[in-house]
Parts: structure tokens; sequence; C-alpha cells
């Protein structure tokens, strides 16, 4: 399976996971040209949508590739189906559903915080994220608690620390100062601003990120290490749980 990253409006990244024989799947299509400028690069046949979330930044294109290609299979999660809240949704998708892709098992993960609808898609080592967490960062919590948000992001930390995180955004250059804000002793996050700052400046997606490296500079996993207590607590976490130092974060992040 190939993992095919297309840039969408400003800072949005659709998949394209490609088989063997030419069929391929998108994930979260923000806006259709794009997705059909690479499925014609790459002579791919697109055979089913699927979108980590309803926001229009992940959905926007739906309409218009199934216009262009024929209605096709979308997938999303059973509360994002119960919403009505993805245009031409056909499966509700919950953690625990078997799903097959090119031959390979695809687990779903429910992941609510910044939707709570929010799913991710693992497959042949690969996590699709979608806005819950980014390269060393996470998404803001719109619909969820701090505390769900956390046990997401828990879930999420517990897969192969070789997993290759793709995420929906390109904000790394801006999440990586404020995990150098948080943890200004580390020389990892450090290291991490300067492998980002040098991707950006050719123009390269920081995208995939490997789950070891996100272990070391993300702040947002990072909620039972030493510095990063410190650091929220000195942000007002009333103590020091895994949900209080996630939540002092990501406030702090807000307004950064
Ligand atoms: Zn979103
Ligand atoms: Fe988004």
């Amino acid at each position: 399976m190939r993992v095919i990253p297309v840039a969408c409006l400003k800072d949005n990244y659709a998949y394209l996971l490609a088989g063997d024989g030419g069929d391929a799947i998108v994930i979260d299509p923000s806006e259709a040209p794009p997705v059909q400028a690479a499925l014609q690069r790459e002579q791919l046949s697109l055979r089913a949508i699927w979108v980590t979330h309803h926001h229009f930044d992940h959905v926007g294109g739906i309409e218009d590739l199934c216009a262009a290609l024929g209605a096709m299979p979308v997938l999303g999660s059973q509360y994002d189906l119960e919403q009505r809240r993805v245009p031409r949704q056909t499966r509700g998708l919950r953690e625990g559903d078997a799903l097959e892709l090119f031959g390979q098992p695809v687990s779903i993960l429910e992941i609510p915080g910044h939707t709570l609808g929010a799913i991710a898609y693992i497959v042949a080592g690969c996590a699709f994220s979608g806005d819950t967490l980014f390269v060393a960062g996470c998404g803001r919590v719109f619909e969820g608690t701090m505390a769900m948000m956390q046990a997401s992001l828990a879930k999420l930390r517990a897969l192969p620390a070789d997993t290759a995180l793709y995420c929906g955004h390109e904000y790394t250059v801006a999440n990586l100062r404020f995990a150098a804000a948080i943890e200004p002793e580390s020389s990892a996050v450090q290291e991490r601003a300067q492998w980002a700052a040098a991707l950006h400046e050719r123009g390269e997606p920081s995208v995939p990120s490997k789950l070891a490296d996100e272990l070391r500079c993300n702040p947002f996993l990072r909620w039972d290490a030493d510095a990063v207590i410190a650091a929220a607590r000195a942000r007002g976490a009333a103590d020091s749980t895994p949900a209080s130092v996630f939540g002092a974060l990501r406030s702090a992040k807000d307004t950064f």
C-alpha cells in the first residue's frame, strides 16, 4: 500500500491510499481538484472516501468527487452518521469494527475531543489521525472535554512506536515553537524544530512522523514527563493528573 499526501486548501492534507492494482481510496478530501489531479498523475481509480471527522476542511470535496467520479462508499464515524453531518456518508464506523483495505486489516479508534465523532484509521503501520494528533501538536478541543481528548491521545500514544503518523494539517513549525516554550531544555525538541524548518524551507511535508519522535517531542503526548508537568502547573494545572496537565497545555496553546 502506498500513501500519497495531497496538499489541499491552505495547510490541509488529504491522503490517497493506493493498492497494487490501480485502485485507491482518499482520506479527508477537503476539496476535489488537487485530489483529482493526484489521481490522474498516479493513474489511480478512486473507490471510496474515508473521513476522520465532519469539519468542512475534511469533507468539502466529497460532493464534487462523487459528482465527477460517481457515487461511492463514504465512511465516517457512526456518531457523524447519526448527526448527518458528513455529505453522502454511507457507513458509520465504531471502534473495533473490522475493515479491510487492499487485503490488509484496518482498525478504527474512536478519538473524541476535537469533535465528538472523530475517529482514526490504523492500517499497514500507518495512523490517520485527522485533527486529533498533529505532528508536534494536537487539535483544539471543540466538542469534547479536556479529559476526553487526553484519553483519545492516550489511545494513539499506545500504538507501536514505529507507527507512521499522517495528520490533517501542516502545523508542524508553529507546533514546535510551542513545544520549545514548554520544554526549553529539550534538545530533542530543538533538533526537531530544525528538521521542520528545513522541510518547510524546501516546501516539503512533515508527514509522516514516526510515533517514536512524537513521544519525545510532542508536549501533548508527554503529560507524564516531569518538565511538562512543571510547565503545566506553572500555567494553571490544578494537579498532576494527565487530564489536568493536558488541559492546561491545551488552554495555553489556544492563546500562544
Ligand atoms: Zn477539524
Ligand atoms: Fe481541520
